[in-house]
């Protein structure tokens, strides 16, 4: 495949979707904070990059998948970000959860330097980066999208433009909300499979292949299981995205009691040092709850 790209941020998500855009043959410039987090990539032929600005100059797309709106922020929009470096003409995709406005806002100021953007948050977690399984949620305008379609295809299986610039990040949210009811329930179900004496494999076995089957419960919820409580999805990116989808809920003056509640489990979580955990973290709360 004929392409020149640069990616910004190779961590447990970045890492692999980087990863399979150097597999298809794309010249790859990277840049990332902690260099030796694209030891590997680099060792695969990615040219390192000491900037965001070095990593877009000369690319046709430049993608970042970073943590926190603050560093979608500062990779794209700063003084050494992606557009000071990328050419009129080219691309800047944000991958990251982050702020629908923010999207807008980037948007805009690529288009006064001629630069096309995209907002394509992911949902499929780190197995479904490393499978290139992902569900890629997308913002902004169809031809850019259709340009960008292609390098999209060696990431995930599921890619739907979903509106303007925001939109992206607006679908990622609704997802993010599904996803809050469905870890609370998956935590409970099992602290409550344990307290009844039942082998809590055996029921994921059983109920995560009926109606009560999901993502959640048939990866995460075997996690807990196991004992492994390594993220994945760290809790403190989850925190970050529910706090912008009740933001957003608020302004549009929508009450979502069930994404508040749960978001403050996480921040209990959070407060007892549990934010570099995976999201199934949630199940040693609760269980510390239930004095388990
Ligand atoms: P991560 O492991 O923390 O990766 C983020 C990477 O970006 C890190 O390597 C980080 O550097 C780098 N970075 C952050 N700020 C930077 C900056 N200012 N300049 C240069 N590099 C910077 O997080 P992740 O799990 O891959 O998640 C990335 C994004 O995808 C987040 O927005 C998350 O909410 C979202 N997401 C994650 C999942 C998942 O299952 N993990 C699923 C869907 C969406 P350091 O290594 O130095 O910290």
């Amino acid at each position: 495949m004929q392409c020149s790209v640069g990616w910004v941020g190779t961590g447990v998500m970045g890492r692999s979707m980087c990863g399979h855009l150097l597999a298809a043959g794309c010249a790859v410039r990277v840049h990332t904070r902690t260099r030796e987090k694209a030891a590997d990539l680099l060792a695969k032929g990615a040219a390192w990059a000491a900037t965001p600005r070095e990593a877009a100059a000369g690319a046709d797309v430049t993608f970042s998948m970073v943590g926190f709106p603050a560093d979608v922020e500062q990779v794209i929009l700063g003084p050494d970000g992606v557009l000071a470096g990328a050419e009129a003409g080219s691309v800047a995709v944000d991958m990251s959860t982050s702020q629908p406005s923010l999207a807008v806002r980037i948007h805009a100021e690529a288009a006064a330097r001629g630069i096309a953007a995209l907002d394509a948050p992911v949902s499929g977690g780190d197995v479904g980066a490393r499978e290139a399984k992902l569900a890629i949620m997308v913002g902004g305008d169809r031809p850019v999208f259709e340009r960008v379609l292609p390098l999209f295809q060696k990431l995930g299986e599921t890619i739907a433009l979903m509106g303007g610039p925001g939109s992206g990040q607006h679908t990622k949210m609704v997802n993010q909300i599904a996803i809050a009811g469905n870890m609370i329930g998956v935590v409970e179900g099992l602290l409550y499979a344990h307290k009844a004496g039942l082998d809590q494999a055996a029921v994921i076995d059983v109920i995560g292949k009926g109606a009560a089957g999901s993502w959640s419960i048939n990866n995460l919820g075997r996690r807990i299981v196991k004992g492994d409580f390594n993220p994945g999805f760290f809790i403190k990116h989850f925190v970050k995205d529910m706090g912008i989808a009740l933001d957003e809920a608020r302004s549009m003056k929508l009450s979502l009691p069930g994404l508040a509640l749960v978001h403050q489990f996480y921040v209990s979580a959070q407060a007892v040092g549990l934010e570099n955990l995976g999201t199934q973290g949630l199940y040693q709360v609760l269980a510390r709850m239930n004095g388990m």
